[in-house]
């Protein structure tokens, strides 16, 4: 028999199949394998079996071992790397890494074990304390406490006792021995859930997605409606058919309050698989989904990959998230990877938003996906009041604090009624684009209604999306002022003015500084639900789902920041900030309020975040990207082409669309753009980087797969090339 071997080597000149013997031991598919290969010993996949290979049955070797006392790859995921590698065009090893913990590979795992003590057996304690010299009071009563207790762990003892249990081990009189732990992660997260009766909202919904035929059904649901109840009831129903789930989330540790609830419900059937766990960790909860042990895998994107059988739900909350597409190889869209698996495992999918993506709802309104609504708050109050405060005007009355007056009152009338604020601080969006502070001018792109950015090195102003550059302004075309700003301030700059003007009260900051490390968030978030602090101030990651039922004040600092991402999803991803973080307001019995800071109050999309319009900024939105010829209306693809050496890239890059322009010159109707240029960030890491940028419409598939098959041929030892498909950065 032959064996068909992937070898772990993600290198396209060894990205195929190698043939091995088999020998008399018998092998299962999907296994992992140790191979010679070359003159090294390395570790493979069997990804099938023939009778017979084509090549001489001399210059075949043999399998030396198999690595694991189980397949690490069920066909499911087979198939579904095989969908990677084509989807994606990235070798087959990096598309089969994906469904295993790293830790796996190259044999790293070490299980993690734990000490015991018990008293040896065939000696009475009487007889052991009698042969005791005089004065070893501590191993006496070492040995009256195992003889009462029974097995202790080494650890405990040591503390109680000290050096009297090495004596005593080494009379003989106890045993130690090494057990294995179970490492399940967070447990310091006391389970929590409230019994709730379900809305008549969120029955509907559940019934809508159980009596769908659709696979994918789209939970468009208000802040505050109660999504998350809809899930775990969801997982219950799947869990009592005898299948199991994979729920996503944007970020594992911005959802504490959902691992308690799902904790509570589903007890130790829930593995957590989050990057931040420790290598071990990480191992056991793959372990316990591979074994069935656990049946519910939640985790950020890669979850998708979680190593279950017998699936039969996949849920995608916050779908319209940002973390769902993959930034380095494979450069997957988790959607795409979630619709296939439910193709071969016979699930259902569910994404859920307050602000569906435009491409979700989209397909939701034109019947590909099934719709359920959710447009009322499970507290049956309003969703919080807007109140936009003119940062024009502020300025105009001398001021120049980053705080409108309206917000200091709001903050103020917080504290009074002993209730908390968040401070939405969106810094990722400043020190890039130029803005008019008097009038809200912002330059954009004359070809693309793109923002343009400010290009500190080279003084100038950039289009990412077509390269043109233009001339950094002096004054603003609009109204003559000089007061143009380019930088802005930090979350820091923000806590400090706050601590001013409230000295006594706490304030809790939450960026990517503070927490760096896995505790980071959850410690802060869960302080801030003990309202052990008064404000909260953060980026982006206080606007995520949480569910803080004293907050009743949000205040947006730089509403318009996220304008002006040099982005076409711009205005999709302002709206959705908008409405996000305003959703943190009077989710239990107050009503919320939301102050908005603007230089922009009469911005269609700021007033359409105001109103709750969602449907209105669809529309909108969606004419624009129709005429403009962007997504979903057409596909962004870049060429990535970066090298350590400026003129090995440059010719790459020559190379590469020498071969892209035969593929255009052929099919120009699909072209909507198509040209070569330097990236905006020119080098990284010491590789200068070029890029090949282009829109294609229509029936793409094909040129799209030929695109990416010509560019990747020309890769070579000195010069990376990618593809990126609609990148959500043009960096
Ligand atoms: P969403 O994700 O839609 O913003 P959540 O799922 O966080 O909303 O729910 C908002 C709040 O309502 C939570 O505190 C949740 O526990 C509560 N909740 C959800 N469903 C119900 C229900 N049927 N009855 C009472 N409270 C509920
Ligand atoms: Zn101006
Ligand atoms: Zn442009």
């Amino acid at each position: 028999m032959i064996a068909q071997v992937i070898v772990d080597i993600a290198h396209s000149e060894v990205d195929k199949i190698f043939d091995y013997k088999t020998g008399d031991t018998e092998y299962q598919i999907g296994s992992r394998v140790e191979v010679p290969f070359g003159y090294q010993k390395i570790e493979g996949f069997i990804i099938g079996f023939k009778e017979k290979s084509d090549f001489p049955e001399s210059k075949i070797k043999e399998i030396i071992r198999c690595l694991d006392d189980f397949p690490a790859l069920t066909l499911e995921c087979l198939t579904l790397a095989q969908f990677l590698k084509d989807t994606y065009h990235v070798p087959f090893a990096l598309a089969l890494r994906q469904f295993i913990p790293a830790e796996l590979r190259g044999g790293r795992v070490k299980e993690k074990t734990l000490s015991f003590v018990t008293l040896t057996e065939g000696i009475s304690p009487i007889e052991m304390v009698a042969s005791l010299r005089k004065g070893s009071t501590a191993q006496a009563n070492l040995i009256g406490y195992l003889s009462k207790e029974g097995k202790t762990s080494l650890t405990v003892l040591n503390e109680k006792f000290g050096s009297a249990v090495k004596s005593l081990k080494e009379k003989g009189f106890v045993t130690v021995t090494q057990e294995k732990a179970g490492r399940i992660p967070y447990k310091e997260l006391d389970a929590f859930s409230k019994d709730v009766k379900l809305s008549k909202e969120q029955q509907d919904a559940i019934e809508s997605f159980k009596n769908t035929q659709k696979t994918v059904t789209l939970l468009y649901g208000v802040t505050g409606s109660g999504k998350t109840e809809v899930y775990l009831r969801l997982i219950n129903s799947t869990l009592k058919e005898g299948k199991t789930a994979i729920m996503l989330v944007p970020e594992i540790a911005l959802t504490p309050q959902m691992l308690r609830q799902l904790r509570a419900r589903f007890g130790d059937s829930v593995s957590i698989l989050h990057s931040g766990l420790s290598k071990g960790e990480r191992y056991d909860e793959w372990l316990r989904l591979k074994t069935g042990e656990a049946k519910i895998a939640i985790g950020a994107r890669s979850a998708i990959f979680a190593p279950l059988e017998n699936l039969g739900l996949i849920i995608i909350d916050e779908e319209h998230d940002g973390s769902y597409e993959a930034e380095t190889a494979p450069r997957y869209k988790t959607l795409e990877v979630a619709k296939k698996r439910a193709e071969l495992s016979g699930s259902k999918i569910i994404i859920g938003s307050a602000t569906p993506s435009i491409e979700s709802y989209d397909k939701a309104l034109s019947g590909e996906y099934n719709l359920a609504k959710m447009s009322t708050r499970i507290n049956g109050k309003d969703l919080p009041e807007f109140i936009v405060a003119d940062m024009r005007g502020e300025l105009r009355r001398g001021n120049e604090s980053v705080f409108s007056a309206d917000l200091k009152d709001a903050l103020k009338e917080c504290v009074e009624k002993d209730s908390q604020a968040i401070i939405f601080f969106n810094r990722r969006g400043y020190s890039q684009q130029v803005i008019c502070r008097d009038c809200g001018f912002v330059a954009k792109c004359q070809n693309c209604d793109v923002t343009l950015n400010y290009h500190r090195d080279t003084g100038v102003l950039k289009c990412h999306y077509c390269g043109s550059a233009y001339k950094m302004l002096s004054a603003c075309p609009e109204c003559g002022s000089v007061n143009l700003s380019y930088s802005g301030a930090g979350t820091q700059k923000i806590v400090a003015e706050l601590r001013k003007l409230f000295p006594n009260e706490e304030i809790l900051r939450m960026d990517n500084d503070t927490t760096s490390n896995k505790e980071g968030h959850f410690k802060i978030l869960k302080q801030f639900a003990e309202r052990k602090a008064r404000f909260l101030v953060g980026t982006q990651m206080v606007a995520k789902g949480h569910d803080f039922p004293s907050v009743t004040l949000v205040g947006i600092l730089d509403a318009d920041m996220s304008l002006y991402f040099s982005d076409y999803r711009s205005a999709e991803r302002t709206f959705q900030l908008i409405t996000q973080v305003a959703g943190r307001s009077g989710r239990a019995d107050k009503k919320g309020k939301v102050i908005l800071q603007t230089y922009n109050p009469d911005n269609l999309i700021l007033s359409q975040a105001i109103n709750y319009d969602y449907e209105g900024f669809f529309k909108n939105e969606r004419a624009i990207r129709r005429a403009t010829g962007f997504p979903p209306y057409a596909l962004v693809l870049r060429v990535m082409i970066e090298s350590n050496e400026d003129g090995e890239a440059m010719n790459a890059l020559k190379e590469v669309y020498g071969e892209i322009k035969e593929i255009y010159d052929k099919n120009r109707d699909n072209f909507l753009f198509f040209n070569k240029m330097r990236s905006p960030v020119k080098k990284i890491n010491g590789k200068y980087r070029y890029q090949a940028l282009m829109r294609i419409c229509g029936d793409y598939q094909k040129i799209k797969d030929q695109i990416y098959e010509k560019s990747l041929s020309k890769k070579t030892a000195k010069v990376l090339i990618y593809v990126e498909e609609n990148p959500s950065n043009l960096y």
